[in-house]
């Protein structure tokens, strides 16, 4: 942290201050210049609130240098993290593509949908059992029937799986099942499922909320982290801004946003982000251009009969597009796709 003082704060402010960040316990460095003095603090091992210092007499303004996260940030940690999702590796050099229905729906629909995500050379299946809706009424998801539907499809295709954690009561059961926790935009600022979530042992996938900043999801991973899993990758799903053409807003400046800041992947989520089928292989392609280590989208195979999420569900041939397009674009951003199995 840095604080400036006014061009006319005399020796004894600049001194006062000095002090009071002395009896703190933490060290001031007093930088003169020519115009105004500014007086950096080391030492802190956590946040320092800025409240201490600003309304001390001739402090113009109190800079925060240091991020209030530390775990998750590239300072703690330089090197890239790599996730390990049953032996698919986020954040490594190729880029992993995560798909499946937005909900498993039966097992043969979810088998099916699955066989297609696997002939087109996805990785990762996707499905939800626990469904966050925005209506009571609407299909809440197949509970713990739909995590062993997804068990089953794995075993059928050998496609480790994904599928979201709605809260503290089914987390266990989730991480029993699944090979990555999905943690979903609602739930990004649940701090109890946050701290369950980080002892769970299991990768959590965490959705960036619609109306959170960078710093809240950073710090919302940093809970994770905190609690002992470092396995996390973090996903830009959409944030809500006034656009009214479309769901929610793809940020991909998020992507290089959070990959300065913090060594954890970074996926993309253009279904959740546009809500509308023909707009997620134009953002799909954006996510790899912008340069994000993976993207999820959600794929059905009779979009028209979907229980949730049918209108932004591209179709398995779609699905094969988007693969061939990945593939092309991976090299201009130093990735590959990996080799079609
Ligand atoms: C989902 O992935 O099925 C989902 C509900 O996403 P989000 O939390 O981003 O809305
Ligand atoms: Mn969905």
């Amino acid at each position: 942290m840095l604080i400036v003082m006014k061009m006319d704060a005399t020796p004894p402010e600049v001194e006062r201050v000095v002090s009071t960040i002395e009896e703190r316990g933490l060290k001031a460095n007093p930088i003169p210049g020519a115009q105004r003095t500014a007086i950096g603090i080391t030492g802190n091992l956590g946040v320092v609130e800025p409240a201490h210092f600003e309304s001390l007499p001739g402090v113009l303004e109190v800079i925060q240098v240091s991020h209030p996260y530390k775990l998750v940030s590239r300072e703690f940690q330089p090197h890239d993290t790599v996730v390990d999702v049953a032996g698919v590796k986020i954040g490594g050099p190729e880029i992993v593509v995560i798909a499946g229905p937005c909900s498993v729906e039966s097992y043969e629909q979810t088998l099916r949908i699955a066989k297609s995500v696997k002939a087109a050379g996805a990785h990762i299946l996707r499905g939800g059992a626990f469904k966050p809706r925005t209506s009571p009424y609407s299909f809440q998801g197949l509970g713990l029937e739909g995590l062993e539907i997804l068990a089953k499809v794995r075993e059928e295709t050998g496609l480790p799986v994904v599928t979201e954690a709605t809260d503290i009561d089914v987390l266990d059961q989730v991480a029993e099942y699944a090979d990555m926790v999905q943690i979903g935009a609602r739930n990004m600022q649940n701090y109890t499922l946050l701290r369950r979530a980080g002892r769970c042992g299991r990768p959590v996938f965490l959705k960036r909320g619609m109306n959170a900043t960078i710093t809240e999801l950073l710090l919302a991973a940093e809970y994770l982290l905190d609690q002992g899993n470092g396995q996390v990758v973090l996903c830009e799903r959409g944030i809500r801004t006034f656009a009214d053409h479309t769901r929610n807003t793809l940020d991909v400046s998020a992507v290089p946003a959070v990959q300065r800041i913090s060594h954890l992947p970074i996926v993309c989520d253009p279904s959740h982000a546009s809500g509308k089928r023909h707009k997620v292989l134009p953002l799909a392609r954006s996510a790899i251009a912008v340069g994000a280590d993976g993207i999820m989208v959600e794929v059905h195979d009779q979009p028209d009969k979907a229980l949730s999420d049918g209108p932004q569900a591209i179709l398995p041939n779609e699905l094969e597009t988007l693969m061939e397009q990945a593939r092309v674009l991976a090299p201009m951003v130093d990735r590959s796709l990996g080799a079609l199995v």
